[in-house]
Parts: C-alpha cells; sequence; structure tokens
C-alpha cells in the first residue's frame, strides 16, 4: 500500500475521469482534486456517489487559465498530478478543431509550466516523490498497414486527425519537459475506452441509446475499422499502477488485445439487447436490423493494435475483464441509468451524428 497522496485529476468530470476519481475515493486511501472546466462533456453526475466524501474537492477551472492553475497548487500541494482533461472526439476535432488546439495543446502546456515551478519550489523528498501523469492514447500513433504490426512505445508518431495530432503535440511537450527541464512525467497510450457514464456521442453508448430508442444504428463506411476495447476500470487501474510505480519518464501503452471490428462491436451490442429487452414491434425482428451504413468519417483509420507487454512485465499490470464480459456489464449500466443519459439528451447532445465535413 502507497502513503496517503494529495492527487489532482484534471478531467475528472468525464468519463474516464470521473471512473478514475470514484476509484480513488472508494479506497479512501488517498485525497482528490478535480479540476475540469465542465465542457459538454464533463458531468458533475458521474461522480454523484462520491461527492461527500472528505477527500473528495472540486475546482471549476479551465486548465487554459493559469493564474486559476497557480492558485490550486499552492492551496492542494500534490503529489501526483494525473491529467485527463481534453477535448477527446475526433468528429468534433474535424468540425471545430481550435478548441483541440486550446485545451490538449495550450492547456497541456500550462499545466506543465505551473507543475514544474511547484515542482522546483518543493523540498527534498517532496520534490523527489512528485509525478506528472499525461494520459494520452493509440491514435497519436496513426493506423497499422498490416495486420501482423503493433504499436509499441518505440513507434513513431502519424497522427491523422486533429484531435490525434493534437494529443501528439501534447506528448511530445511533455517528453520536453522532461528532457529540458527534469519533470519527473510519466505518459500512457491507451486504447479505445468503454464502460459506464461515457458521453453517448462515442461509438458504443451511441449505439446502445439509438438502439433503445429504435433509431437507426448508423456505421461508418463498412465498419471493418479495427480497434482495441479496454473496459473503463482497467484503464484506471493501469494509470495507478504507472502514477505510483512507473519509471520516470517512460511511456506505457495500455491495450487488451481483443482486436474487433466496429461491426461485430455493435451486432454484440444488438445481441444482447435482443435478450434483455426483446423489441416488441410487428416490423422489427432484432436490433440488427437497424443497423445502417453511412459515409465514413474523413482520415478514419482503419486499424489500432496494442503492444502491451512493457506494462503488464514491468508493472504487473491485468485487465479484469475481456470484450464479452465488460460490453454485457455496459449495455446492463446504460439500461438501469436511463436518466442520467436522459438528463445529457435534454442538453444540447440529441444523437446526431458530428464530423461529416
Ligand atoms: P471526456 O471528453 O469524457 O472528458 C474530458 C473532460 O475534460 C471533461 O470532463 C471536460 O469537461 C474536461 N475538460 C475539457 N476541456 C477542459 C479544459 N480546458 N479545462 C479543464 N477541463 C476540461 O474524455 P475521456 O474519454 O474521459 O478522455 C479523457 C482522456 O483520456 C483524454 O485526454 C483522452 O485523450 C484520453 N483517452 C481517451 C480514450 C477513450 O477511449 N475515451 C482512450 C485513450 C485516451
Amino acid at each position: 500500500m502507497t502513503s496517503k497522496k494529495t492527487i489532482i485529476v484534471t478531467g475528472g468530470a468525464g468519463f474516464i475521469g470521473s471512473a478514475l476519481v470514484r476509484y480513488i475515493i472508494s479506497k479512501a486511501e488517498h485525497t482528490v482534486v478535480n479540476i475540469d472546466k465542465l465542457s459538454y462533456s464533463g458531468n458533475l453526475e458521474s461522480l454523484k456517489s462520491i461527492q461527500d466524501s472528505k477527500l473528495y474537492f472540486f475546482e471549476h477551472i479551465d486548465i487554459c487559465n493559469r493564474r486559476k492553475l497557480f492558485d490550486v497548487f499552492k492551496k492542494y500541494k500534490p503529489d501526483l498530478v494525473i491529467h485527463l482533461a481534453a477535448e477527446s472526439h475526433v468528429d468534433r476535432s474535424i468540425d471545430s478543431p481550435n478548441k483541440f488546439i486550446e485545451t490538449n495543446i495550450i492547456g497541456t502546456f500550462n499545466l506543465l509550466e505551473e507543475s514544474r515551478s511547484y515542482w522546483q519550489s518543493l523540498q527534498r523528498s517532496k520534490k523527489d516523490n512528485f509525478r506528472f501523469l499525461h494520459v494520452s492514447t493509440d491514435e497519436v500513433y496513426g493506423d497499422l498497414k498490416t495486420t501482423s504490426d503493433l504499436f509499441s512505445e518505440k513507434t513513431a508518431y502519424n497522427p491523422s486527425s486533429p484531435y490525434s495530432a493534437s494529443k501528439a503535440s501534447s506528448d511530445h511537450l511533455v517528453r520536453a519537459w522532461h528532457r529540458t527541464y527534469g519533470l519527473p512525467i510519466l505518459i500512457t497510450n491507451c486504447s479505445n475506452n468503454y464502460g459506464p457514464f461515457q458521453f453517448p456521442e462515442k461509438l458504443i453508448p451511441h449505439m446502445i441509446l439509438n438502439a433503445l430508442s429504435l433509431n437507426k444504428l448508423p456505421v461508418y463506411g463498412d465498419g471493418k475499422q479495427i480497434r482495441e476495447w479496454l473496459y473503463v476500470d482497467d484503464h484506471v487501474a493501469a494509470l495507478l499502477k504507472v502514477g505510483f510505480k512507473g519509471k520516470v519518464g517512460e511511456t506505457y501503452n495500455i491495450g487488451i488485445s481483443n482486436e474487433t471490428q466496429n461491426i461485430e462491436v455493435v451486432q454484440k451490442i444488438c445481441e444482447i439487447l435482443d435478450q434483455l429487452v426483446p423489441i416488441k414491434n410487428k416490423d422489427l425482428n432484432s436490433y440488427q436490423e437497424l443497423i445502417t451504413y453511412v459515409q465514413d468519417r474523413p482520415g478514419h483509420d482503419l486499424r489500432y493494435a496494442i503492444d502491451s507487454r512493457k506494462i503488464k512485465n514491468e508493472l504487473g499490470w491485468e485487465p479484469n475483464e475481456n470484450f464479452d464480459s465488460g460490453i454485457n456489464k455496459t449495455v446492463k449500466w446504460y439500461l438501469n441509468n436511463r436518466q442520467w443519459s436522459k438528463n445529457i439528451q435534454n442538453g444540447s447532445y440529441k444523437l446526431e451524428r458530428l464530423g461529416v465535413n
């Protein structure tokens, strides 16, 4: 067990960030300071289960506001920063890339600078133990051409979308702050996540919620794009392993080797829904009949696949869920928590398609 720490989590009201905050607070081992500007995808309802904990603090701050970041570092004196705040949806980055440049690049730069001046001001032992963990994506590597290739930590960056290019830029900044200033950083590059509380613009909740409303299920292109799907709690466990035990300056890829075509993901969701909530409509026999192929996303990468041997061998991380167990849990969660999604759909997002260009 690690000694009690104060952890700043940026983007803690988002999908992965909220899973991380819930997990840390539920273990009651560490204090968490959640910095989030509550963009369209930030949702404090995802943190209801822990919001009253004495170990939890929320700071409603944009990471582009450096003065406010300075105040937060001064007030809470963190031991670890886990940086997840980002604009995260590829389709939105096609429609309006500017926010991605602001938050993902300028925001990360601000956080690095505030972390650096705070870290440089620390006394010896606190300084030696401080860590900055930057949470990134496998999309920085571009796509894989052959079926035998895997992304390793040494794969050259080749991002395709404004989203992945902005994440790649932020990764480069983080590495440079280590090389130039010695800031004790770590970077993770993870595959696609899924699970409870994910904003419904992303593939899995998008399909579940459209199916439940008997809307068409829009599959991009031929649906043969290949991704690995990691259950969000397994990602959270990996982040804590890296944050507490990772080697300073290193990158860790996080994946699960369950390569699945997007169309197979959608078919699986339909299969589960057919069992759990069979359709009572004389014109439809299965949710699969709602599947419809639509124009592909511009610049859509064909295949991502990750070599995760480093985090497994060096830090002993293993995922608990396979795709079958994780997707079953996820579909059930959306069925049992309809109000969470309804509140989002009552806001600005109505399950429409984005990023057509
Ligand atoms: P998300 O969109 O659900 O959450 C992002 C959070 O960041 C939101 O709460 C939002 O309000 C906050 N935020 C956005 N701009 C901000 C700003 N300027 N200042 C402060 N807060 C801001 O995203 P997610 O899916 O939880 O992804 C979190 C991180 O993990 C991102 O950095 C993403 O690149 C990375 N990642 C995601 C996946 C995935 O499949 N979802 C996979 C690999 C890596």
